[in-house]
């Protein structure tokens, strides 16, 4: 589809006429709104060709359900994707407005925590740009994760509310609600030999969608994110009648709650009932949607699973298979044997974490009280699979017991997910490798074949092409535009990695990228920063997993080291972070204040804050990680290794040059493959290595008594910095140290004096850079979603 300029411009004129401006006296917000509207109708019109050309070529669709997708923002990846910046740009100009002044306009659509949201929205743009056929599935929530205010060091929690802003890239589709059932009771009875049950008394929740679409690059696809709100029905007049006031009120507060607002954790689980109810909500509105459109398009279930792939983002959306369940039994009449077998060869499963406190587990008693058919149902589920268990070994009690949906009151919902889907994957080579030989090791000596890899990957036009110019500048001089369609081709890069006028050139590409990010946090936080000295960077979600505090401990070393040494040669660093705190994991809050304090002591000390500074970037999101990514010369990943899944922070550093500084953890296996040891700074234990230190027992406090380097940072900590104690930090690391800080911190702060060391090297030093811009190309959501489609969805 081709769109004229004068076509362009008119349609804005419209849509500002809609508004009710002119376009001489327009603000930026009123020309973001005109023109995102423009741009929206424009998607909605290419998705309906590619919906139609789906429907008569009868492809298989994929459904991707996840709680979270953390898309950002819309309009400039967009007009990216269809090609249509450049003309945009010159039109806006017309109007003496500025383009980027108006993405400044676009809230954040926060509909996610971190990685594991984000990794959704990427997929939604490799499906689209693959050219898939593809929805994505999630709620509305009416507010989004928390807007991050820092006070005093403190992290305070403010409401997002995105919709007043964000609401242009929604397309409501109310002929299409469904209502979704909730509690109330199920009479069972028997008819003619039948069995038959029925549910009463539930409540209804409406669930309406409302569609955003995401185009692909330079393709006919578009991927629709389908996200539903909940509303209560019509208003409940028999209730009401018969006098039930409450009844009749009650029903519309609850099921409105239901969208309002996102749980803020990230790699944790709160086992509350609104979770819960969150959670079928989206499981029985997508399952009702799905199956409506294919028996529209082909009058019967029996071929569904032939013509639908679902896939369950982590077990949140695991209540899809005992829905889906549901649908075949008792609405459509099917025998458990044929729903089942439908069930198993349409759903696949994508586990994000292994640590104990994200498995999610609910309490039998609510499940039952919230959900009792999809009960009845998951536990006719476990009933058979113990059965089967039985006979193939009885003799094994526990591990029938490891095993089980339902135990001990409880209802296991990995378990679920890995007996009723057709593959398993993990998110990268390492994390696959531990589901196999850990949390899912009964499983996979079961079924083995059900287990594979895929390897996460990022929407990489949106850290490259999109925020990096001057970086995408030197590739297209370099190695052509190719690479900004096909990832692969970024490995072109590699022959100029030596060369010198390049280096040159990728060195003022990040020199400007610096500046820029230090222009935002002078404007935004009053805080300035040395261009000259090393960006040596920290984004993620604040978890101790992730070893924020290990970083801090280098830090304070360091600043003890120059409060020693102040004339010592020190090559100068700035350590960034930026992170949010689950708003009631109190370690991960103190860790923010010991960042803040840290910051604000070591620059009070003129004679050490040229040389080391630390600074905390309020409200870390998807928008800032792509003024981020670009600024950065050190890409922290020091996560246990064994504890991150795979990261997807480390793909969108390396892409932009940064070194990683990181264990062999998660997705940095890969990396390290890739670039090897020469471009990357590996440290630390392996997860091998961590496994074998347990065994024979850990103790920290010994490391502490007998390291006085670690002694006297951990003692600075308790006696005070920036006026503020931190004995909670101290005591954990001293006496529990979960993580293993404390082991990694010798091997840490050696590869951090590496860094210092390699970046006196500039040309050794952008050498490595292109090499890791060079090898990012395998991190491309285009390729991980091809990887899906071919090993999993069998897609073509
Ligand atoms: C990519 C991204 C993440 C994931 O980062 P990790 O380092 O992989 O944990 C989290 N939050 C935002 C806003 C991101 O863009």
């Amino acid at each position: 589809m081709n769109y004229s300029k004068s076509y362009l411009k008119s349609e804005i004129v419209k849509n500002l006429g809609t508004l009710r401006v002119k376009p001489e006296t327009a603000s930026n917000e009123k020309y973001y709104k005109a023109v995102s509207m423009v741009v929206n109708k424009l998607l909605e019109n290419k998705s309906k060709h590619f919906k139609a050309h789906n429907a008569s070529t009868g492809r298989k669709q994929v459904s991707y359900l996840s709680m979270e997708f953390l898309m950002g923002r819309s309009l400039k990846t967009n007009l990216h994707n269809l090609m249509l910046t450049e003309d945009i740009r010159e039109i806006l100009k017309e109007f003496d407005v500025n383009l980027s002044d108006i993405y400044e306009c676009e809230p954040d659509a926060g509909l996610g925590n971190g990685g594991l949201g984000r990794l959704a929205a990427c997929y939604l743009d490799g499906l689209a740009t693959r050219g898939y056929n593809s929805y994505g599935y999630s709620i509305l929530y009416e507010f989004g994760i928390f807007k991050q205010k820092i006070i005093d060091g403190w992290q305070t929690e403010l409401p997002d509310n995105w919709l007043p802003g964000g609401e242009v890239w929604l397309n409501p589709q109310p002929e299409l609600a469904v209502d979704v059932h909730f509690g109330g009771h199920i009479d069972e009875f028997w008819d003619n030999g039948y069995h038959y049950s029925s549910h009463k008394n539930y409540s209804v929740v409406k669930a309406v969608p409302y569609d955003m679409y995401v185009s692909g690059y330079n393709s006919t696809g578009v991927s629709v994110l389908r996200l539903w709100k909940a509303e209560s029905p019509a208003f409940d007049m028999e209730s009401f009648n018969r006098g039930d006031y409450t009844g009749a009120l009650g029903q519309s507060i609850s099921a409105e709650a239901i969208s309002k607002i996102l749980y803020p954790n990230d790699n944790h689980t709160q086992g509350k009932m609104l979770r819960l109810r969150q959670q079928y909500f989206l499981c029985a509105a997508s399952i009702a949607d799905i199956t409506n459109r294919h028996m529209r398009d082909y009058g019967t279930l029996d071929n569904f699973a032939e013509k639908n792939a679902i896939h369950i983002n982590d077990t949140h959306p695991t209540l899809a298979i005992p829905e889906l369940m549901r649908i075949l039994l008792d609405e459509c009449g099917y025998g458990w044997d044929q729903a089942w077998k439908i069930v198993r060869e349409t759903f696949a499963y994508t586990n994000h974490t292994v640590m104990k406190e994200a498995l999610e587990i609910w309490n039998e008693d609510i499940f039952k009280e919230i959900l009792p058919r999809i009960y009845q149902i998951v536990a006719e589920i476990n009933r058979r699979f113990v059965e089967e268990m039985n006979m193939c070994f009885g003799w094994d009690q526990m591990r029938i017991e490891r095993m089980a949906i339902l135990s001990n009151h409880q209802v296991r919902m990995a378990n679920l997910c890995v007996y009723a889907t057709h593959t398993v994957n993990g998110v990268s080579r390492l994390h696959s490798e531990i589901i196999k030989d850990d949390v899912f090791n009964d499983f996979y000596k079961m079924t083995p074949d059900k287990f594979t890899n895929v390897t996460n990957g990022i929407a990489y036009r949106r850290w490259l092409s999109q925020s990096n110019p001057a970086l995408t500048s030197l590739l297209k001089e370099t190695i052509g535009d190719g690479f900004i369609e096909d990832a692969s081709e970024l490995a072109k890069f590699k022959k100029f990695a030596a060369d010198s006028a390049v280096q040159k050139k990728l060195e003022q590409a990040k020199q400007t990228a610096k500046q820029a990010l230090a222009d935002y946090m002078l404007k935004k936080q009053k805080i300035s920063m040395n261009v000259d000295s090393i960006f040596d960077v920290q984004v993620k979600r604040m978890h101790e997993y992730k070893r924020q505090h290990l970083n801090a401990l280098n830090i304070i070393t360091d600043y003890l080291y120059l409060l020693d040494n102040p004339d010592a040669p020190f090559v100068p660093k700035t350590y960034i972070f930026g992170a949010k705190a689950a708003p009631g994991y109190y370690m991960a809050k103190q860790i923010i204040k010991l960042l803040c304090c840290l910051s604000e002591e070591i620059a009070r000390n003129s004679q050490i804050s040229d040389k080391l500074s630390v600074v905390y970037i309020e409200d870390y999101s998807v928008t800032l990680s792509e003024l981020i990514m670009p600024a950065s010369e050190i890409s922290e990943q020091i996560s246990l290794a064994g504890t991150e899944a795979s990261g997807t922070g480390n793909m969108k550093f390396m892409l932009n040059g940064a070194i990683t500084l990181g264990t062999l953890d998660g997705a940095n296996v890969e990396i390290h493959d890739i670039v090897g040891d020469d471009n990357m700074i590996v440290f630390g234990m392996t997860a091998e290595e961590v496994v074998q230190r347990k065994e024979i027992g850990y103790s920290p406090i010994e490391i502490y008594n007998s390291n006085p380097t670690i002694r006297r940072a951990i003692d600075l900590m308790l006696s005070g910095i920036n006026g503020q104690t931190f004995e909670d930090i101290a005591n954990s690391l001293k006496f529990n140290d979960p993580y293993m800080v404390l082991a990694d911190f010798d091997s840490y702060r050696k590869a951090q004096n590496k860094v210092s060391e390699l970046y006196l090297d500039r040309k050794k030093w952008n050498e490595m850079s292109a090499i890791n811009i060079a090898g990012a190309g395998y991190f491309s959501a285009d390729r991980a979603i091809e990887d899906y489609a071919q090993k999993i969805w069998k897609l073509n």
